[in-house]
């Protein structure tokens, strides 16, 4: 019998278990290329599946982590072959299929993308899912015609990691970026990353009214509920917020005085069945535009054995940036 290492979350009477073990190689699912995984990140999505504290997980037992960088070992998928360095989130994986916090997966080479030409591994998993997330929201921005001239964007959960990429993004580009956070503390790491102006959450967290005083053109809001809600009364004539996260809750308790009376959108952002070409577009642009100081700063590695710590310190609110997880040297 051959095995590899994997975190494996099994669910029997008692409820779910979650640890690290031997998991059988002639368990993994199908697929037509199969990965030796060199590193997966550290989502919220993960930390959920992780604690069980939303039912992210769709069959048991599962391997979770919904994204990965490593090399093909084999293949009959005739776009990729055994060497190839490649990129891989979304698509179920971690939640319906056997996902990245494993040294080997097997998956549909549809799912792959070729690691993106001056991407390391470790930077390309440093971005990861919330990282091509924050620039999916960038581009929907744009795709509103929404550029800096038009005022400030705002990035709720800042200190987080979709918010962190974003803020540098957004600050990349020319925006006056007001990060909006409950960690007052992380100001200078917020301002390193490019943020002009950081604005306490709890501006952000009462009820809103339907319509508030007009402070940024667009937004990246990865926290949902009330400030959402805030974020969108706050908006200017035309404005957009590109929405991809529920932090903060799954509600959204508005009205639609900004999209009738101010012409607001509110634009919804989904990484996981996002289509290939998109997926590749937002890879390239990260690899081009992120700057590389900002991305080493708000990045933190750890072994896999510290995985199930952090999912529970991620669902808490306590990460910092981006967390990769390093499974092969
Ligand atoms: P993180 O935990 O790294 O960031 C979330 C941040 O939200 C926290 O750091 C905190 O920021 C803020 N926050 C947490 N709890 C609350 C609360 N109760 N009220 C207000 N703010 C809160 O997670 P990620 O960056 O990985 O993900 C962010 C969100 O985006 C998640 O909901 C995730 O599911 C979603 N997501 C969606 C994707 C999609 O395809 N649509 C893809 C990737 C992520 P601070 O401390 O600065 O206040």
């Amino acid at each position: 019998m051959s095995t590899f290492k994997a975190i494996v979350i099994d669910r029997n009477e008692s409820g779910q278990s979650v640890g690290i073990r031997a998991f059988d190689e002639a368990e993994l699912m199908d697929g037509d290329v199969t990965v030796r995984v060199s590193h997966s990140t550290l989502n919220y999505k993960d930390g959920l599946a992780i604690t069980g504290k939303a039912p992210v997980v769709r069959r048991f037992p599962m391997i979770p982590g919904v994204d990965l960088v490593g090399t093909v070992e084999a293949s009959s998928n005739p776009e990729y072959k055994p060497g190839d360095a490649v990129v891989l989130n979304g698509w179920g994986l971690g939640e319906t299929h056997l996902g990245a916090y494993a040294e080997k997966v097997r998956v549909k080479g549809d799912w792959l993308i070729p690691l993106p030409q001056g991407l390391s591994p470790l930077q390309a998993m440093a971005i990861g899912t919330a990282g091509y997330t924050a620039m999916l929201c960038m581009m929907a921005l744009e795709r509103h015609g929404l550029r800096p001239d038009r005022g400030p964007a705002i990035v709720t959960g800042a200190v987080g990691g979709v918010g962190s990429v974003a803020v540098a993004l957004l600050a990349g580009v020319g925006w006056h970026v007001i990060a909006s956070t409950g960690r007052p503390e992380e100001a200078d790491y917020l301002k390193g990353l490019g943020a002009a102006e950081i604005l306490d959450r709890s501006e952000l967290a009462g009820p809103s009214r339907p319509l508030a005083k007009e402070r940024w053109a667009a937004g990246v809001d990865t926290v949902g509920s009330a400030t959402l809600a805030n974020v969108l009364s706050m908006t200017k004539y035309g404005g957009a917020i590109a929405a991809c996260g529920l932090a903060g809750g799954m509600d959204l308790p508005t009205t639609v005085a900004p999209f009738i009376l101010r012409n607001v959108a509110l634009l919804g952002v989904d990484s996981v069945m996002a289509p290939k070409s998109l997926r590749i577009e937002a890879w390239s642009r990260i690899a081009r535009e992120l700057d590389h100081d900002r991305l080493a700063a708000m990045t933190s590695t750890i072994p896999l054995d510290r995985v199930l710590e952090a999912g529970r310190e991620i669902v808490e609110g306590r990460i910092r940036g981006r967390v990769v997880v390093e499974i092969a040297g």
